[in-house]
């Protein structure tokens, strides 16, 4: 995948905000030629890092129905969304805003 990359930010008010780059491609010895990562987001996300440490601290903390309303998201993406997040700290670890 190359060209313009698009990644969901939080949202502006009411408004649906997004981030779009240029998505580079770098080489890498072990994977060979890959997307090159970006500071605001994690690999193979199409979420800014501070949506989804959003929507992993409501998941935690408030209801799936609350979640998926405010962020606007399908509880499918919120549940995965929360799921990268568990795998990527280490077990006491809380999302970044609890
Ligand atoms: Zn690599």
């Amino acid at each position: 995948m190359s060209g313009r990359r698009r990644w969901r930010a939080l949202d502006l008010g009411t408004t649906f905000a997004y981030v779009e780059a240029d998505a580079s491609r770098v080489y890498c010895k072990q994977h060979r030629v890959v997307v090159a990562q970006v500071p605001w987001a994690r690999h193979n996300s199409c979420f800014k890092i501070p949506f989804e440490d959003e929507v992993c601290w409501m998941a935690v903390n408030m209801t799936r129905k609350a979640v998926t309303e405010l962020m606007r998201v399908t509880w499918r993406t919120g549940r995965d969304l929360q799921a990268s997040g568990s795998t990527r700290r280490s077990p006491t670890a809380t999302c970044s805003r609890a």
